[in-house]
């Protein structure tokens, strides 16, 4: 049996081929048109699999865009394939973090991997990948430059978590001359505080395991895992654990 999970997020489209292992994925921009995006990743990771469609059983599809693909057999929330991939991945998982590209959540699982609770920020980019991108436009630096910098810097608070605000603020940094490094430790400390903020609210228990696109970033990892004072089991490629989780909900139906 063959099943497919696909994530279509609000910047990245992930697909996941699933036969008892993962054998195939791909990743694609979603841009403006997520049913494209869907189809472009499902393509490219069976290609990658090595397999025809007519071979694939279920196909499960999750995220902000999931609504917009007819080809699915199943559609999940992210917070049920986010814990589903996690668990998969760290058995031991009772939390997952996820920073995607325009949400944040915390989910707290019971010990047989459940959702047992969770909590989200999808109204606003506090704490967002997409709060992370602008601010690294404004320090002319890439997602990565902008880790490596924090790395060597003493975070200056950010008295906003608003993208908006953020963005005033740290120009203001700039022009008083205040360390790129020192802002980037900020900008950091600030989607920190921020899961902090939602951690607090729902059961918190280790292992803690860490997903999404900005999981990328060891220094991000770093920085939350200090202020959260817990060590953070971070997936190797933990921008597919959306469209794992999906892959395997659809495997074990
Ligand atoms: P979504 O499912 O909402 O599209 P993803 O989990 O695919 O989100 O993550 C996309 C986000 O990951 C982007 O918004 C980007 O900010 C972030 N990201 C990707 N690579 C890096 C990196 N190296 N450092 C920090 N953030 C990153």
């Amino acid at each position: 049996m063959i099943s497919v999970g696909i994530d279509i997020g609000s910047t990245a489209t992930k697909a996941v081929v699933f036969d008892g292992r993962i054998i195939g994925k791909a990743m694609e921009i979603t841009g403006w048109d997520p049913k494209e995006a869907g189809y472009r990743a499902f393509r490219g990771a069976l290609d990658i699999a090595g397999i025809t469609e007519d071979r694939v059983g279920p196909i499960v599809g999750t995220g902000y865009g999931r609504i917009s693909l007819p080809i699915l057999t199943g559609k999940v929330t992210e917070i049920s394939c986010h814990a589903r991939g996690a668990h998969h991945l760290h058995p031991g998982t009772r939390t997952v973090i996820d920073i995607g590209g325009q949400d944040c959540k915390v989910i707290s699982l019971s010990d047989d991997g459940s959702v047992s609770d969770f909590i989200m920020n999808d109204k606003c980019a506090a704490g967002t990948g997409r709060f992370l991108q602008v601010m690294a436009g404004i320090l002319d630096a890439t997602l990565d430059e902008l880790g490596a910098l924090a790395a060597g810097g003493e975070p200056v608070p950010l008295s906003s978590m608003c993208t908006v605000f953020a963005e005033s603020e740290v120009i203001g940094l700039l022009a008083r001359g205040t360390g790129k490094e020192n802002i980037a430790a900020g900008i950091i400390d600030t989607i920190a505080r921020r899961i902090q903020g939602l951690a607090g609210r729902v059961p918190f228990l280790e292992t803690v395991t860490f997903t999404g696109g900005t999981a990328q970033n060891p220094h991000i990892c770093r920085i939350i895992a200090e202020r959260l004072g817990t060590r953070l089991h971070v997936p190797l490629e933990p921008q597919f654990v959306g469209a794992l989780g999906a892959a395997l909900i659809g495997w074990e139906d």
